[in-house]
């Protein structure tokens, strides 16, 4: 018979923020400037918090993972340290994530963004099966966007700035979603040296070489990865504390989710 076009998964609305990054980058501080220039626009947002660890939480979560799964129970419950009671909170978690999908889903045609800030430690979220499931739950319903929040103070340092950017490549390479770089605290340390970096592969390797104890063909191959993973992903200089940035942050996401309409 007449073959029909396959449906389209991907509705317009909303588009999904998944903020990512190492610990102290400033995720759940971004996350709260991110809530607030969402209200303040007249824009609608839900939040999630999926850190079971966080004390304190600077923004008000539509969903919260501590309402469901205490972290230090699950602890003393299953005989872990933190870091394995954070991991097995969010796989507990993640076995209803269909059901949170669901909430959000029924009311997609009212929200602009979803808005979901992951656990303090980086690897807990990337590494783990149940990341993987609530990176996926959200790709096969709306336009999600992969928020990699980067230290630029801690960054300046070239070789510092190339793991952290092979890093970032790693799960571009896992999630196959739009990756958008906030080079976050620009109120302390400016992010045009990594703009320059990113623009100009040799200015990058000679920086890099600087250091002696770096293996030039190592260095050399490295630098071409990270070229052409540059052209895969967009950024945005931003301080999650003074707000400078948020406008062109949000301009970015937008486009990125245009990306994600266009190849999914
Ligand atoms: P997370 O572990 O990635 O969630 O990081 P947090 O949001 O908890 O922030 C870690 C630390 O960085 C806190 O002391 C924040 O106040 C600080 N911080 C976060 N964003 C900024 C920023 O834009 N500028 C400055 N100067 N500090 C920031
Ligand atoms: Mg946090």
């Amino acid at each position: 018979g007449a073959s029909t076009p396959p449906p389209k998964v991907a509705h317009k609305k909303p588009i999904v923020i998944i903020v990512i990054g190492m610990a102290g980058s400033g995720k759940t501080t971004l996350m709260q400037r991110l809530v607030s220039h969402v209200q303040s626009s007249k824009k609608r947002g839900y939040v999630l918090n999926l850190d079971p660890a966080v004390m304190s939480l600077p923004f008000t979560a539509n969903i919260d993972i501590r309402d469901t799964v205490n972290y230090k129970n699950v602890m003393k419950e299953y005989n872990l340290g933190p870091n394995g009671g954070i991991l097995t909170s969010l796989n507990l978690f993640a076995t209803k994530f269909d059901e949170v999908v669901g909430l959000v889903e029924a009311r997609a045609e009212n929200l602009d963004y979803v808005l979901v800030d992951t656990p303090g430690q980086i690897e807990i979220f990337t590494w783990s099966a149940s990341g993987a499931i609530v990176v996926e739950a959200f790709a096969s319903c709306f336009p999600t966007v992969v928020c990699y929040v980067v230290d630029t103070p801690r960054s300046v340092n070239p070789v510092t700035f190339m793991s952290n950017m092979l890093y970032a490549c790693g799960i571009l390479y896992k999630t196959r979603l739009p990756l958008l770089l906030a080079f976050n605290k620009v109120d302390v340390a400016k992010h045009q040296f990594a703009l320059e970096w990113m623009e100009d592969f040799e200015a990058f390797q000679s920086a890099v070489e600087g250091d002696q104890s770096y293996s030039s063909s190592l260095s050399r191959s490295l630098c071409l990865v990270l070229d052409e993973f540059y052209k895969n992903l967009r950024s945005a200089g931003v301080s999650a504390v003074s707000g400078e940035g948020i406008v062109d942050f949000f301009n970015q996401v937008d486009k990125s989710a245009d990306e994600y309409m266009e190849s999914y």
